[in-house]
C-alpha cells in the first residue's frame, strides 16, 4: 500500500475516493456480488482450490468480492495488514475476543466501555471462567499493575458516554510489555481521526453501524489489525461462528466510506460549537467532550459528533428530551441525523436497583449525537428545549 504523506483527512479522502479494486465495466462504483456460492469450471480447479494450491472465492460465508473490497479498504484506512467484516460491531468484538481467549484467562478492560461489551465480559465470558478487571485508562500505573498474567487489554478511546480519551500508544506499550494482546474500539474517532495500529495497538474494532456506514441504514462491524491475529480470527471464528458480513451491507459501507472524511469534519465542527456553548449554559454542570476536558492525547487528531453533558436539578430531563425537535430520542449514532439519549433511561433504569451493570454514568447525563442538520438550527433546538424544561418556569 502506497503511503500518502499528506494530512490524515486528505489521506483518508484519497483512500476512500480512489484506490478501488477492479470494477466490472469500468463502473465508478464496485459491484454488489450478491451470491452465496461460486462455481468451478472444472474438477481440476475445484480440487486445486480445496487442496490449497490456489485461492479463489468458494462460498460467501468465507469470502465474497464485495466484502473483500470493503475489508481491503478498511485495512488501508487503519494502516493495518488485514481486516474482516462482521454482521455487527458486537460480532466483531465477541469474535475477536473469542478467537484470542482461553478458559480461565483474564481481560483487563478500561472502565465505562460500551455497555454490551461489558455485558459480554460479565455474562458469557464469566460463565467460562474468564474474568475481567476494570481500570481507569488514564492511570497508567494502575493498568501496568493490573496487566501481569492478562491475555487481553481491551480499550475504547474515547469512551462513548464519559468521553474519556486515553494515551493509546502508552497503553499499547504496556500490553506489549506484559505479553497481552491489545484491542481497541475505534468507532468514535474512526480512522480519519485516530489510527491505533500506528500507535502500537494489535487489533482495531469498529461498529461500522456508526460513522463508517454513516447513514443509519446498516448494522455491521469490522476488525483490522496484525496479519497473524486477523488470520486466527478468520480461521477460527468466521467459518464456525458463521458471523460474516453480507455483500449488500458491505456495498452500503463502501458507499458510506466515500464521504467519511468530509462527514467527520462536519460532525466535528458542529459538535465542538455546540459543546462550547453548552459549557456556558447556566443549567449545564459539565460537558464531556474530549476537546473540552484537556488536550487531546497523542494520536487523536480530531473529534467526532458524539458527546455528553450533565445538567443541574433545575432541568426536567424528560421534558428536555420531549421538547427537542431536531434531536430525536434514539440510541446508536454516527448517521446524518442528530440524536439524544438520557442516561436516566439507558443506564439508571436499565441497570436496576442492585446492579452489577453500574457503568458509573451519572443519572444527570444526557448524550447527544450532532448530525448534519446545521449548527445554528441545532443550537436553537437545544436552547429552546432548555427553556421548556426549566423547573422554575
Ligand atoms: C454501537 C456500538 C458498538 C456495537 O456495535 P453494533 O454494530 O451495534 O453491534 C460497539 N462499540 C461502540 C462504541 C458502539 O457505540
Amino acid at each position: 500500500m502506497t503511503d500518502f504523506p499528506e494530512d490524515p483527512v486528505a489521506r483518508a479522502q484519497r483512500l476512500v475516493a480512489h484506490d478501488d479494486g477492479a470494477h466490472a465495466y469500468q463502473a465508478v462504483v464496485p459491484a454488489i456480488v450478491q451470491t452465496s456460492l461460486f462455481t468451478f469450471p472444472s474438477f481440476q480447479e475445484m480440487a486445486d482450490t480445496y487442496a490449497g494450491r490456489q485461492t479463489r472465492n468458494v462460498y460467501s460465508r468465507t469470502t465474497n468480492p464485495t466484502v473483500t473490497e470493503f475489508e481491503r479498504k478498511m485495512a488501508a484506512l487503519e494502516q493495518t495488514d488485514d481486516a474482516i467484516g462482521f454482521p455487527s460491531g458486537m460480532a466483531a468484538i465477541s469474535g475477536s475476543v473469542l478467537a484470542l481467549i482461553q478458559p480461565g484467562d483474564r481481560i483487563v478492560c478500561v472502565r465505562h466501555v460500551y455497555p454490551d461489551a461489558y455485558r459480554l465480559f460479565e455474562t458469557l465470558l464469566k460463565k467460562w471462567g474468564i474474568t475481567t478487571t476494570y481500570v481507569d485508562g488514564a492511570d497508567l500505573a494502575a493498568v501496568d499493575a493490573a496487566l501481569p498474567g492478562a491475555r487481553i487489554l481491551y480499550l475504547e478511546s474515547p469512551t462513548s458516554w464519559m468521553m474519556e480519551a486515553h494515551d493509546v500508544g502508552a497503553l499499547a506499550a504496556l500490553a506489549r510489555k506484559h505479553g497481552a494482546v491489545s484491542l481497541i474500539d475505534n468507532s468514535w474517532a474512526t480512522p480519519v481521526f485516530q489510527r491505533p495500529a500506528t500507535l502500537g495497538v494489535d487489533l482495531v474494532l469498529h461498529s461500522a453501524s456508526k460513522y463508517i456506514g454513516g447513514h443509519s441504514d446498516t448494522v455491521a462491524g469490522v476488525v483490522a489489525g496484525r496479519a497473524d491475529l486477523v488470520a486466527t480470527i478468520r480461521r477460527t471464528i468466521c467459518p464456525y461462528i458463521g458471523a460474516k458480513l453480507g455483500p449488500f451491507e458491505a456495498w452500503l459501507l463502501l458507499r458510506g466510506l466515500r464521504t467519511l472524511p468530509v462527514r467527520m469534519q462536519a460532525h466535528e465542527a458542529s459538535a465542538l460549537t455546540l459543546a462550547r456553548r453548552l459549557a456556558e449554559h447556566a443549567h449545564v454542570t459539565r460537558v464531556h467532550h474530549p476537546a473540552l476536558m484537556g488536550t487531546l492525547p497523542p494520536g487523536l487528531t480530531g473529534t467526532s459528533g458524539l458527546f455528553s453533558f450533565t445538567v443541574d436539578d433545575g432541568i426536567d430531563i424528560p421534558a428536555f428530551c420531549d421538547a427537542l425537535d431536531l434531536f430525536h430520542l434514539g440510541v446508536s449514532w454516527g448517521g446524518h441525523e442528530s440524536l439524544v439519549v438520557p442516561a436516566l433511561v439507558t443506564h439508571v433504569q436499565a441497570a436496576g436497583p442492585n446492579s452489577a451493570l453500574d457503568f458509573g454514568v451519572p443519572a444527570s447525563m444526557i448524550r447527544l449525537h450532532v448530525g448534519l442538520e446545521g449548527t445554528e438550527a441545532l443550537w436553537a433546538d437545544l436552547a429552546r428545549a432548555f427553556q421548556v424544561a426549566r423547573k422554575d418556569r
